[in-house]
C-alpha cells in the first residue's frame, strides 16, 4: 500500500466533512430541497463514525467500536431515508431514527458480549443493505434526471458491495472474535471505493439539486400563478409554430363584464372568479388537450382530433356550467357569464396564430351580439349558450 489504512480513513473522514459543508451551504442558500439537509445530517453522523472508527484502529476498546458502529449505522440509515425522501418527498426523520435504533439493537449486544468480529460483520452487512437500498431508491426515481440518478445508483451500489465484501472476508475467516480492527484486502478496497464513491455521490447530489431547481424554474415560468394553467408564453412555446389542420380547434374565452366585478366587489372577488372559471375550463376539457390563460380574463383551449361541431359543443358546455356557478359574496351571490370564439384550422393547414386570430374575431362577434354566447369563425349563424339543438 502506498498509504496506510489509517491515513486513508482520515482522508475519507476529511473529504466527507468537506462534502458536508458544501451540501449544507447549497441547502442553506435556497432551503427548498430538504433532502440535501438530510444528507448533511447523514454525513455528520458518518464523519463522527469514521473518526470514532479511526480512533478504534489506533487503540482498541469496546466503547470505541460501539460508538463507531452506532454513528455509522445511523449515518447510513439517514442516507437511506434521504433517498426515500428524494423519491417520494416525505419527512425522513421517522424512518432514519427507526432504522438507526433497529441496527443499534441488533448490533450493540454483539460487541457487549465480546464477539466484536460478529458485530463488525453485522455492521458491514447492514451498511451494504442500506447502501444498496439507497441505490434502489435513486434508481426508481431515475426518470426525473436519468444521468445523475443512474450515476448515483451505480456509486451507492459499488459502495454497498464493498461493504458486503468486508463481511464475506470476515465470515470466510470465521473471525467472530477479533479484539482489534480488521485489516485485510477487502477493508482496503472498501476505503478506496468509499473515497471515490463519496466524491462522485457528492458532486452528483449537487448536480441533481441544480437539475431540480432548473426544472422548478422552467415549470414556474410556464405556469400562470393565479390559476395554475399554462400561461401565454407556454402556449406559444408549445403551439406557436404549429400548423393546424381541420381536426384541430382553437377556442378563446373572455369573461363578460369582468371589469364591473372588480369595480363592484373588489379585485379579490375578480381573482376568485378567474380561478373558478379556470376550474370549469380545466374540468370541461377532454384529457390530452391544452388550456391556457392568455392574460387578464382571456383563456384559450386547443382541441385535437375533433369532428365538426365538437369544439362548439365543448365551449357551450363550459359556458353553461360557468354561468350556473353561484359564488357567495357577503350578502349576495355573484354570477357571471363568458363569451367564446371557436375556429378550426383549414383543411390544407393554417398557422396557429392565424387560427387564434380567427377565434378572437369570432369572440368579438359574440361580444357584439350580446355576450354569453359561442360564435364560430366562418359560420354565418351564431349559437346561443345552452341551445343544445344548435350543435347537433
Ligand atoms: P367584456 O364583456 O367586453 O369582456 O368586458 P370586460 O369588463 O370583461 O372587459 P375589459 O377588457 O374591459 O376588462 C377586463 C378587466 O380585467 C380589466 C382588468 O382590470 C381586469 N383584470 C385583468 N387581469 C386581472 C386579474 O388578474 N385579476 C383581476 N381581479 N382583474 C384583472
Ligand atoms: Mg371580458
Ligand atoms: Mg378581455
Amino acid at each position: 500500500m502506498m498509504l496506510d489504512y489509517h491515513s486513508l480513513l482520515l482522508a475519507l473522514g476529511v473529504s466527507a466533512a468537506c462534502l458536508m459543508v458544501t451540501l449544507f451551504g447549497t441547502w442553506f442558500s435556497r432551503r427548498t430541497d430538504s433532502f440535501l439537509l438530510t444528507l448533511v445530517v447523514a454525513l455528520c453522523l458518518i464523519v463522527s463514525g469514521i473518526f470514532s472508527y479511526s480512533s478504534y484502529t489506533m487503540e482498541t476498546g469496546l466503547l470505541r467500536v460501539s460508538v463507531a458502529y452506532t454513528f455509522l449505522m445511523a449515518g447510513f440509515s439517514t442516507t437511506y431515508a434521504a433517498s426515500v425522501q428524494f423519491r417520494i418527498g416525505n419527512k425522513p426523520w421517522r424512518l432514519a431514527v427507526t432504522l438507526s435504533v433497529v441496527s443499534a439493537i441488533l448490533g450493540l449486544p454483539l460487541f457487549a458480549v465480546g464477539v466484536d468480529g460478529l458485530g463488525l460483520i453485522a455492521m458491514n452487512i447492514g451498511a451494504a443493505m442500506l447502501l444498496i437500498g439507497t441505490a434502489w431508491q435513486y434508481w426508481l426515481a431515475r426518470q426525473e434526471a436519468p444521468g445523475p440518478l443512474c450515476g448515483m445508483a451505480i456509486l451507492y451500489n459499488l459502495s454497498g458491495l464493498s461493504f458486503a465484501l468486508c463481511a464475506v472476508v470476515l465470515i470466510d475467516g470465521a473471525q467472530w472474535v477479533l479484539g482489534r480492527a480488521p485489516d485485510n484486502w477487502a477493508e482496503n478496497l472498501n476505503i478506496g471505493v468509499c473515497i471515490a464513491g463519496m466524491t462522485g455521490i457528492g458532486s452528483l447530489s449537487l448536480a441533481l439539486h441544480q437539475w431540480r431547481m432548473a426544472a422548478h424554474h422552467r415549470r414556474e415560468a410556464m405556469t400562470d400563478a393565479l390559476t395554475g394553467l399554462l400561461n401565454r408564453r407556454a402556449l406559444f412555446e408549445q403551439h406557436g409554430s404549429r400548423i393546424l389542420n381541420s381536426s384541430t380547434a382553437v377556442i378563446v374565452f373572455d369573461i363578460d363584464r369582468f371589469k364591473s366585478i372588480n369595480d363592484q366587489h373588489g379585485h379579490a372577488a375578480g381573482d376568485m372568479m378567474l380561478k373558478i372559471f379556470a376550474e370549469e375550463l380545466a374540468n370541461g376539457t377532454p384529457a390530452p388537450n391544452t388550456v391556457a390563460r392568455l392574460g387578464g380574463e382571456e383563456f384559450a383551449m386547443i382541441l385535437h382530433n375533433v369532428l365538426p361541431g365538437r369544439a362548439e359543443r365543448i365551449a357551450n358546455e363550459i359556458s353553461r356550467r360557468f354561468a350556473a356557478r353561484e359564488i357567495p359574496m357577503g350578502e349576495t351571490v355573484l354570477r357571471c357569464t363568458v363569451s367564446a370564439g371557436v375556429a378550426v384550422g383549414a383543411t390544407g393547414g393554417q398557422p396557429f396564430e392565424t387560427v387564434l386570430g380567427l377565434a378572437d374575431n369570432a369572440l368579438y362577434e359574440a361580444k357584439r351580439a350580446g355576450r354569453n354566447r359561442v360564435e364560430v369563425a366562418g359560420y354565418l349563424r351564431s349559437v346561443d349558450v345552452g341551445d343544445t339543438r344548435s350543435s347537433a
